[in-house]
């Protein structure tokens, strides 16, 4: 069973699917005597065994998503979801409910318990916009912490999970803030045009997580059909006299304001220096999107680390901007 996006096959010296918490806290007991890496696996959709891993993997698969509460001045909902819940279940139970918040988070491939380390994001959304709490487990005490949204200090594709406590905690389940009310969130453009094309003048939140589907998948590979982990390069930021500079030069350079500084299109910078379509080996740049690269069947860890590097060194070197990647490389 192959348990990532990718399809690369791979080994590790011990799996353990983990649905329960006190099989949970067993676990880890027993890895604190032994102490070997430990990984924790949720959907596999952003990460790549490129090898044989030397350690432990946790592969969360608990279930459960409940209304624990509202929030008596505003109205908003508290709803927890369990960390092994596939994202886009979840998005869907919430439409399904009247909980409304993370429709243009639709069809994320994944789990919960990713969404906050990662802070998914997507169409002008981002996971941080909607998470009110995170439950997370301490792997050294197998205690419990509950983390606040500021706690988390969430940033672009960022968290403290990925950060200053890097493999310190499991999260276990999250605790978002919806609304009983709809209102489409039509801060990004391209979905705002795929709105207009669409006829809907007045969405449905099932329409709009409809459309918010429909628009990735013209874009992004389906997992079920290829081999991808998703965009494989986080866009740059660049200071703004290096924005100015590179405008110059490439007028059609694709670009936002970050505060102070430019988010560079990492899948422009790519496509620009003529990677998009190309391959080596069994790993190729997508055709319709540069950002992500995919596994034309049979792809290796080392040919994905080798595509890799050889866009990073080219895109270093004709735009001096440097990449860095996204997708998580074991
Ligand atoms: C086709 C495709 C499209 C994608 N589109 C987007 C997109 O639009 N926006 C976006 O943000 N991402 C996107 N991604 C990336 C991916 O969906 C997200 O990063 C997602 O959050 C990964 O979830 P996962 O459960 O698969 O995590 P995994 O890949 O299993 O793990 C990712 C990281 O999170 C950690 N982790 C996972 N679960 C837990 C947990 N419970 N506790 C602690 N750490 C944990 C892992 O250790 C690892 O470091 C896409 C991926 C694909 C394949």
């Amino acid at each position: 069973m192959i348990y990532t996006t990718f399809g690369i096959p791979a080994t590790a010296d011990s799996y353990h699917a983990v649905a329960d918490r006190d099989q949970l806290l067993t676990l880890l007991q027993q890895h604190r005597t032994t102490a070997p890496p430990l990984f924790i696996l949720g959907g596999g959709s952003n990460v790549i065994f490129s090898s044989h891993y030397h350690g432990t993997v946790i592969h969360l698969e608990n279930k459960g998503i409940h209304l624990i509460g509202h929030d008596p001045e505003n109205g908003d909902l508290l709803v927890q979801a369990a960390a092994g819940e596939n994202w886009d279940s979840f998005v869907r139970h919430c439409i399904d409910n009247h909980w409304h918040g993370a429709e243009n988070l639709a069809a994320i491939p994944g789990t919960v318990g990713a969404a906050p380390v990662q802070n998914v994001g997507a169409y002008g959304t981002e996971a941080k916009d909607i998470i009110h709490s995170v439950l997370a487990i301490d792997t050294v005490t197998g205690q419990e912490r509950t983390f606040t949204n500021d706690e988390c200090r969430f940033g672009y594709r960022d968290s403290i999970f990925k950060n200053q406590l890097k493999g310190r905690y499991i999260v276990w389940a999250v605790t978002f803030r919806l609304h009983p009310r709809f209102t489409p969130d039509l801060r990004y453009k391209g979905l705002a045009d795929a709105l207009e094309a669409s006829g809907l003048n007045n969405p449905t939140a099932r329409q709009m997580a409809d459309l918010v589907t429909t628009v990735r998948w013209n874009k992004l590979p389906r997992p079920e059909e290829t081999g991808s982990a998703g965009s494989f390069f986080k866009n740059p930021v660049v200071p703004a006299a290096q924005y100015l500079q590179l405008k110059q030069q490439y007028p059609g350079l694709v670009a936002h304001p970050a505060g102070d500084n430019y988010k560079l299109a990492a899948g422009w910078l790519i496509e620009q220096a003529g990677w998009k379509g190309r391959s080596l080996g069994h790993c190729g740049v997508y055709h319709k999107q540069a950002l992500v690269l995919v596994n034309l069947g049979g792809c290796t860890g080392s040919e994905v680390v080798a595509l890799a590097d050889a866009i990073t060194a080219d895109i270093q070197s004709k735009f001096g901007v440097t990449l860095e990647k996204e997708a998580i490389i074991l």
